[in-house]
């Protein structure tokens, strides 16, 4: 058995310092609970940061890598597979792009964007469009165009000098109003800010943002890299706003934990790319849209995207019984909850949560992020509701 201190000097010795230090070496999981080296069990409500959509070791998942690694891993993009067709048509499906929607898979939630971005600078319609317009307080990944479309300067600025053109606006209507003219090749944005602790936009900022890009020829891009794959309650958060985008990136849920990404183009944003433009070695292989099927297969016949909106609601409400002091609002929509917290004690809470056998997110100082697997039932809930409680009271008000 590995030691904490074994195990951390390892990590420390020979990982990249890029990442904080791991809070546990976890060793196996089943459904919904994982267990660490040492044997203690975890009720495990972050779900990978949202990517576990059918919790640990599911068989439908095991069986589809099993079966598709013994058929055929991998084959370059010189050539396509049967699951690389049905998973592009699936999505076309589910997306609502239908039949002018086009797909391009990447191997992360960083690809898709940074496939989208040069979707974006493809957007010449009507003259110079040297603009990019993101949100301030938005995260669409690591990479260095996923990056600069990133608004936490906190988080771009030892890489400067980002790729140019790319400026954060508030989120509200004025500041829509205000940016989106014809010099904007694009709008991307985050339907709920994740990272940023679960974040709501204002009421009627999607439908206006529909309208101006619509009106100024500028690209909607929609992030659901961590609201899509059926986690909010309907397949992708934007239906429940009832707008349709020209771009939606996914990535996270959709492989259940199988590294995938996809881009997929509704309408006119189908023409832009050209043959030779973009590609990956591994984007779309067999392995992983074989697996992406069978995950987003079982989501459907499952129940599990009716199963998320109603288990979300009944979290939200177990949180606000347990009338902790500590907590000032509850967020989000299905299971991407956003715990807001009365004072900044969010890391406090989430180690205190740790040691009572549940794993949750401080997405920042004063918020707790959940995101359990989509195939949370009773039992899950209950246990959630006495660790979760329990964490609560084991840390000061301050
Ligand atoms: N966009 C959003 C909204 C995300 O939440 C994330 C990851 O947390 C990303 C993009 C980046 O995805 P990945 O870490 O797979 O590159």
């Amino acid at each position: 058995m590995s030691t904490e201190a074994e195990w951390s000097g390892r990590f420390g010795e020979s990982l990249m310092k890029s990442m904080g230090t791991p809070q546990a070496l976890l060793t196996r999981g089943e459904g919904c609970y994982v267990w660490d080296a040492s044997g203690k069990q975890y009720l495990d409500f972050l779900a990978g940061i949202a990517v576990n959509s059918l919790g640990h070791a599911h068989p439908v998942f095991v069986d589809a890598v099993s079966r598709q690694a013994a058929a055929l891993a991998h084959v370059s993009n010189y050539f396509t597979t049967t699951p690389q067709l049905e998973l592009a048509e699936r999505l076309k499906r589910i997306t609502g792009a239908g039949p002018e929607g086009r797909v391009y898979f990447g191997n992360s939630g960083a690809e898709a964007n940074e496939a989208a971005f040069k979707l974006a600078r493809l957007n010449r319609a009507g003259g110079d469009r040297h603009r990019m317009l993101a949100l301030h307080d938005s995260f669409h990944g690591r990479t260095m165009g996923a990056l600069a479309l990133t608004g936490k300067p906190s988080l771009r600025d030892a890489f400067e000098p980002m790729p140019p053109g790319v400026e954060h606006i508030d989120s509200t209507i004025e500041a829509l109003e205000r940016s989106i003219d014809s010099s904007v090749a694009a709008l991307i944005l985050e339907p709920i800010k994740g990272e940023a602790g679960v974040l709501d936009l204002p009421d009627g900022f999607l439908v206006r943002a529909r309208e101006l890009t619509e009106e100024h020829g500028v690209l909607l891009i929609l992030d659901e890299i961590q609201t899509g794959a059926g986690r909010t309650g309907s397949w992708f958060a934007y239906e429940q706003f009832g707008i349709r985008p020209d771009a939606v990136t996914m990535a996270k849920g959709m492989g259940g934990g199988f590294p995938i990404g996809a881009l997929v183009t509704f309408g006119w944003a189908s023409e832009l790319f050209q043959r030779g433009m973009h590609g990956s070695t591994f984007g779309g292989n067999p392995l992983a849209t074989a697996t992406a099927n069978a995950v987003l297969a079982e989501i459907e016949t499952a129940g599990l995207v009716q199963n998320a909106a109603v288990r979300g609601a009944q979290i939200t409400q177990i949180i606000r019984d347990l009338d902790s002091p500590h907590v000032a609002d509850v967020r989000g929509r299905g299971l991407l909850i956003g715990v807001g917290l009365a004072n900044p004690n969010a890391a406090a809470i989430a180690a205190a949560a740790l040691d009572s056998g549940l794993i949750v997110n401080a997405a920042n100082d004063s918020s707790i992020r959940i995101a359990p697997p989509l195939i949370v039932g009773d039992d899950e809930l209950r246990v959630f509701g006495e660790r979760f409680g329990a964490a609560l009271g084991a840390v000061p008000v301050v």
